[in-house]
């Protein structure tokens, strides 16, 4: 190291405000130890008082997908610059959260509907010997109340079609 010259430094601090700047574009956003490894290296060349390009997006930090435990940032850390694209902020969390909740709710619901016309359709019988479990298509009679109850459930678990018109 007793050979290493001022010149040698700048240029040092100069090729590592480059990699910095382009491993930030990497880094950003990321849901790894990339983003992790990126700030605690970006402090030590801040602590060296290496002058670091903050880039277009005006922050020299990398965000992590999952958040301030995984990027090793403070809130006003992770606050600079723009919003880093594959971000989620804690609000859109909560509300793909509360959008996920609804439609399970819903899908739910759907399930118990389907369930029970399922279970209504388990008794009945026409006289064209549909039922709703039978391994044999019947003689679908399309003018039927019953076949047209029945049919679409059979050749949907039979996920075929006959030609029923
Ligand atoms: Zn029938």
């Amino acid at each position: 190291m007793s050979d290493r010259t001022m010149a040698d430094d700048r240029e040092l601090r100069e090729i590592a405000a480059g990699l910095h700047w382009m491993a930030r574009r990497y880094a950003d956003g990321r849901m790894s130890y990339a983003a992790s490894s990126f700030n605690a290296w970006t402090r030590r060349l801040l602590a060296m008082g290496v002058e670091l390009n903050p880039t277009g997006d005006g922050t020299v930090w990398a965000r992590d997908g999952m958040g301030r435990a995984f990027d090793g940032l403070t809130d006003e850390e992770a606050a600079q610059g723009r919003e880093p694209d594959g971000i989620y902020t804690d609000s859109t969390v909560e509300q793909l959260r509360a959008e996920l909740e609804r439609s399970q709710r819903e899908t739910a619901a759907l399930l118990l509907a389907a369930n029970q016309a399922i279970a209504g359709l388990a008794d009945l019988v026409c006289v064209h010997g549909a039922t709703f479990d039978s391994n044999e298509y019947p003689d679908w009679d399309s003018h039927c109340p019953a076949c047209a109850a029945l049919r679409p459930l059979v050749v949907a678990l039979k996920q075929k079609d006959d030609g029923f018109e």
